[in-house]
């Protein structure tokens, strides 16, 4: 195999509107591009998108660890990157993967994205136009206000979504054991909850796993299953929930690939809010991965100030 022309840059998209997590305000999107050649002038693309408070490596870790890549890569140095640069596995694999494959580009029917909502009351209207464009699945994120408060807010969104709508409700870990049997049994006289995402911190799974036994709501880790070690780790203990699987930062897609197709896990893919290039390597293995009774997470495009070019050289040229 010859050796690989290698280029990686930067780039910065902001928010159309900041970003609002437990893990406080996310304004701006930053990753790196990276790009292949090979002699016979094919090109591939791949993207790192670290996510550090999902626990990737720091866009200055990766930053670095491209750095001191050699510019005229040999494939197998590929495989040798370590596992604690997940986010750079999945860029430069998946590069790789581009540079020898012309695949078309996949393209799910929108009813197979779910579409986030705003953060707190505002999902109370949000979902309509999102719903008129197609959308059936829908993602909140819950714990940010008052259990109260936001108990009530669903209340009121659950009576006003059509019947054929379902609701995620994603807590990123921020509940108590108390208030996460609080919203289970509020979810289990409910029709429209798809399930309950990562209601207890990433370590909580034996608490995590009695609520699988103890609630109709079924249970979804995210946190907990961020990289393909973990992944590995909670099926070993038992969980057969559902996973929320980031193919951006979860490693080696070849691994995440045999992973899924071993254990024939209830897989829901989900992106990391990255660009055309990681979105579309992700729906690619989503499309034979994640389950196919439910929507992937990859309805974010919305979120962004510039629209996605599904041209990888414009995105190159220009972000
Ligand atoms: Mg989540």
């Amino acid at each position: 195999m010859t050796k690989l022309q290698f280029e990686f840059r930067t780039y910065a998209r902001p928010f159309a509107k900041p970003l609002q997590t437990r893990y406080g305000l996310w304004e701006v999107r930053e990753g790196i591009l990276i790009r292949f050649r090979d002699r016979e002038g094919r090109v591939g693309y791949g993207e790192i998108a670290p996510l550090p408070w999902f626990g990737t490596e720091t866009l200055a870790q990766a930053w670095n660890f491209c750095n001191q890549l050699p510019l005229e890569l040999e494939p197998f140095a590929i495989a040798e990157i370590p596992l604690n640069l997940p986010a750079c596995q999945f860029g430069l694999e998946s590069a790789f993967t581009a540079l020898r494959s012309d695949a078309q580009p996949v393209t799910l029917p929108i009813q197979r994205y779910a579409a986030l909502l705003p953060t707190g009351e505002a999902a109370l209207t949000a979902w309509r136009s999102l719903w008129q464009q197609g959308h059936r699945t829908f993602k909140w994120k819950i714990g940010v206000k008052d259990l109260f408060t936001e108990m009530a807010w669903l209340d009121q969104l659950a009576q006003t979504l059509p019947s054929e709508a379902q609701l995620r409700l994603d807590a990123n870990g921020s509940l108590t054991v108390e208030t996460a049997q609080a919203w289970l049994q509020t979810c289990d006289r409910l029709s429209c909850i798809e399930y309950l995402e990562q209601p207890l911190p990433a370590d909580a799974l034996p608490e995590m796993l009695e609520f699988s036994y103890q609630f109709k709501t079924p249970i979804a880790l995210d946190e907990s299953v961020a990289t393909l070690a973990q992944l590995q780790a909670c099926y070993d203990q038992g969980w057969r929930g559902v996973f929320v699987i980031k193919p951006a930062i979860a490693g080696f897609p070849s691994a995440l690939q045999r992973f899924c197709q071993t254990y024939a896990v209830d897989a829901v893919f989900s992106s990391i809010f990255g660009t055309a290039i990681a979105r579309q390597q992700g729906l690619r293995l989503a499309a034979s991965l994640s389950n196919p009774n439910r929507a992937v997470g990859y309805g974010t495009a919305h979120w962004f100030k510039s629209p996605d070019s599904p041209n990888f050289d414009a995105l190159w040229q220009n972000l």
